[in-house]
């Protein structure tokens, strides 16, 4: 099904917190997790609302993701609630959300995906700029919305968006109950919605959105023009990443300015394991043992293990790095951590033929084996094994 939602007071942010209260009002979800203003600063994080009366503070769509909503789906869905909540997520958060499910972090039973044509994302710094330059606050939110969707861009006004957003793989909804699509969309009139699973049909179904069975007629077009200019902007990346990070040497220099305060891991939505390594006496090393490395190569750097620590997570991640730049913005040094992960991972995990996040039915490659992986691991390249 395909519907539309009219456009209410030339604002799409209206627009849209209008349709998540008719969510609450019609029942047909108890709660929605969309990001909001935290007292009236200019940041946002994934907030649960269940008043419909309280959306002006939350800010739809817009140029600011300073945390990946995956895992807190994951932490709200860990175990049954006996409630639907209706959660509104970039791409990238839906992909690693189906990640943790996949580890069992989780689960869609209780959740319905609201995903959209992505708005990207700026750095930090610029984003601080941008939302200095509006009112109350905040930037102009309704004018990023209409330039980014008007046709592929990078830049709005002075403002270029993250690296990650450039390089995208999947700027559109993946894997999601209700797409709202807005690339090419007349948006002064409306906002295109499609049901992609039955679930997303019984929620437009409550809202009584009539079926037109049509998607803007501009954006496939538009889709095609977005994939290529990322393709060929992640290509310039690869290509840079390798001349920056490929040798041992080279990857030291990369992380130089790392300070080991693992925030790339912290905010980074698919490094799922429970404990990690390097919080354990692994890493905890005798005085001795220091003094000994110090012999044996004339200095240690302390802290140590910093790029030991960044292999241990591209390892641990190789498959399932969703792309989402959350490492480089939390980084206090400003190592460009995620064009490193997504470069590496990109091409790691078309070993697999694997996309994380496009399909929940698709296991993560670490957790199975193939027999025909056996003939690679062995070098015996495709030669019958006997
Ligand atoms: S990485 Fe892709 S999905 Fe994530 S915020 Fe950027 S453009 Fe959107
Ligand atoms: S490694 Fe970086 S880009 Fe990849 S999923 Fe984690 S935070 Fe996102
Ligand atoms: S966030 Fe930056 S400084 Fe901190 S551990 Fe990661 S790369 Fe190193």
């Amino acid at each position: 099904m395909i519907a539309s939602i009219q456009t209410k007071n030339q604002s799409i942010t209206r627009t849209l917190q209008d349709f998540f209260s008719d969510l609450l009002k019609t029942g047909a979800v108890d709660a929605v997790l969309v990001p909001s203003r935290i007292s009236k600063s200019p940041y946002v994080k994934p907030c649960l609302v269940t008043s419909a009366d309280q959306m002006d503070p939350t800010v739809p769509l817009g140029p600011g993701f300073f945390i990946n909503a995956g895992p807190m789906v994951s932490r709200l869905t860990r175990t049954r609630a006996d409630a639907t909540i209706g959660v509104w997520l970039r791409p990238c958060e839906v992909r690693a959300f189906v990640e943790l499910t996949k580890l069992r972090q989780g689960g869609r039973q209780d959740v319905v995906i609201l995903s959209m044509d992505c708005p990207m994302a700026l750095s930090r710094k610029d984003y601080e700029d941008w939302a200095a330059q509006g009112e109350g606050g905040l930037g102009d939110v309704d004018k990023w919305i209409h330039t980014v969707y008007q046709k592929p861009v990078t830049q709005v006004d002075a403002w270029s968006t993250a690296r990650a957003c450039q390089v995208c793989e999947y700027p559109y909804p993946v894997n999601a109950d209700v797409s709202v699509m807005l690339l090419g969309a007349d948006l002064d009139k409306e906002i295109p919605v499609r049901a992609d699973t039955e679930k997303g049909e019984k929620l437009l179904a409550v809202l009584d959105l009539t079926d037109n069975g049509q998607e803007p007629a501009q954006r496939k077009a538009l889709l095609g023009d977005l994939t290529a200019d990322r393709t060929a902007a992640f290509q310039a990346m690869d290509e840079e990443m390798l001349t920056r990070t490929g040798s041992i040497d080279a990857l030291n220099r990369f992380f130089s300015a790392c300070v080991n305060c693992h925030n790339c891991r912290s905010v980074c939505p698919v490094c799922y394991c429970k404990e990690c390594v390097f919080n354990t006496d692994a890493v905890a090393y005798a005085p001795a043992q220091y003094l000994s490395w110090a012999d044996k190569w004339g200095q240690v750097p302390l802290p140590n293990d910093t790029v030991f620590f960044h292999l241990t997570r591209l390892a641990h991640i190789g498959c399932t790095c969703v792309g989402c730049g959350q490492c480089t913005l939390a980084c206090p040094s400003q190592i460009p951590v995620a064009d490193l992960f997504i470069s590496v991972t990109r091409n790691a995990r078309k070993a697999f033929d694997y996309v994380p996040g496009r399909d929940d039915a698709e296991p993560l490659p670490l957790s199975v084996f193939q027999e025909s992986e056996f003939t690679d691991i062995v070098g015996m390249g495709n030669k019958e094994v006997t």
